[in-house]
């Protein structure tokens, strides 16, 4: 995956401990630094697209990394059973109508 954003982050030349706090607690001192980070965008959807399980990325932690990641799966699931529901939908419209080829031949047979 891309890290060229890598070159423009605040971070740089910074010590990488503060990004490993020991607690989520002890998270502050990094996400004040991400909090002006340009690439910050970049940084959490690298870290999310590649399961980083330790340390601060894009200014989150990585219980916070999952509930932006569970979140977007109900938010996907959601969005797919919209669509289900909305073909459904249609479908029973096409057939009310009589738009469906069987229920046609069928009204053209009587
Ligand atoms: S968002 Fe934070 S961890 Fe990521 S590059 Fe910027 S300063 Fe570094």
């Amino acid at each position: 995956m891309d890290r060229s954003w890598e070159h423009r982050s605040a971070c740089k030349g910074i010590d990488p401990v503060i990004f490993y706090p020991a607690t989520d607690e002890d998270a502050e001192t990094a996400k004040a630094v991400c909090a002006v980070c340009p690439v910050q965008v970049d940084c959490l959807e690298y870290a999310i697209a590649n399961r980083e399980h330790e340390g601060i990325w894009g200014g989150h932690t990585e219980k916070e990394r999952q509930r932006i990641i569970r979140r977007r799966r109900r938010e996907r699931a959601m969005k797919k059973a919209a669509q289900v529901n909305s073909s459904s939908v249609t479908a029973v419209a096409d057939s009310a109508s009589g738009d469906q080829p069987g229920v046609l031949s069928a009204t053209a047979t009587r």
